[in-house]
């Protein structure tokens, strides 16, 4: 059991598989108050069915949709009264080339990474700043410093949640929020699977051979929500020891 985990109220998106799965998980077993929201609810409720959760801490949400990402939101203030942590994970990555011009594939990355964050925070900051108190987490990743070829629209993504917590962060310091970006690298998910490229595929698996276990990221999470509360961890940056 963590300190600073127990009782605190915490929405997770893309809580139905990988790294949002993992960080239910975590946080279930620590004590948390889960609310976990994603696009497949049979998942989402075999998780919560396997945690113990009630029926009513998962959410059927799109995080594209900046409505449902406020009904999730609302939703875990209306059950428990308030909301101490939100965290912005849902993501995808179907790397190409720019040349190819798969432009599908840039809009869904802009809209589910990155404005899904911004969806969340607007979600979330309102409720936070009358608390005065809460954390926003952000999920980053190693993409959000640096770009590989084939990775450019997900890495943009990436460097602007980076640079929309920073920003976040100065401004709901006086509202006793903290701010988080968690930036991992390989880490063994359903990830990879979005890419449709097969030669970006290919590379990206020889990547993927040296992931390390999703827990990595859940114990991230459950080092920076456990930190005394005038402790703020800014950002955490990790990867398998062997990835460039
Ligand atoms: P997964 O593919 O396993 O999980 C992605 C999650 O995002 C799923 O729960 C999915 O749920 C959800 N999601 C996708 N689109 C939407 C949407 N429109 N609305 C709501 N939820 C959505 O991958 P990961 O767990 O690895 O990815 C989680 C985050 O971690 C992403 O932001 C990713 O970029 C980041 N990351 C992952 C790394 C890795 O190596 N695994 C490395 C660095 C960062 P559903 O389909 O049910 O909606």
């Amino acid at each position: 059991m963590t300190d600073g985990i127990k009782d605190k109220v915490v929405v997770i998106t893309g809580a139905s598989s990988g790294l949002g799965e993992a960080a239910a998980r975590r946080l279930a077993r620590d004590g948390a108050k889960l609310v976990l929201g994603a696009r497949r609810l049979d998942r989402l409720n075999a998780i919560a069915d396997e945690l113990g959760l009630a029926s009513d801490a998962v959410v059927e949400t799109d995080v594209t949709k900046v409505d449902q990402v406020r009904r999730l939101v609302d939703h875990a203030v209306r059950l428990h009264g308030r909301i101490d942590v939100i965290i912005n994970n849902a993501g995808l990555m179907p790397h190409s080339p720019l040349e190819r011009g798969k432009v599908e594939d840039w809009d869904r990355m802009i809209d589910v990474n990155l404005k899904g964050v911004l969806y969340g925070i607007a979600a979330a900051l309102p409720h936070m700043k009358e608390q005065k108190s809460g954390h926003v987490i952000n999920v980053s990743s190693v993409a959000g410093h640096k770009v590989n070829p084939g990775g450019a629209v997900y890495a943009a993504t990436k460097h602007g949640v980076r640079v929309i917590s920073e920003g976040l962060r100065q401004e709901v310091k006086p509202y006793n929020i903290r701010t988080t970006i968690i930036s991992p690298g390989a880490v063994a998910t359903e990830l990879p699977d979005s890419i449709t490229e097969p030669d970006v595929a290919e590379r990206v698996r020889k990547v993927y051979e040296m992931a390390i276990p999703a827990d990595s990221f859940a114990s991230m999470v459950a080092f920076a929500m456990s930190q005394p509360e005038d402790v703020d961890v800014n950002e955490i940056l990790f990867r398998p020891t062997r990835q460039e």
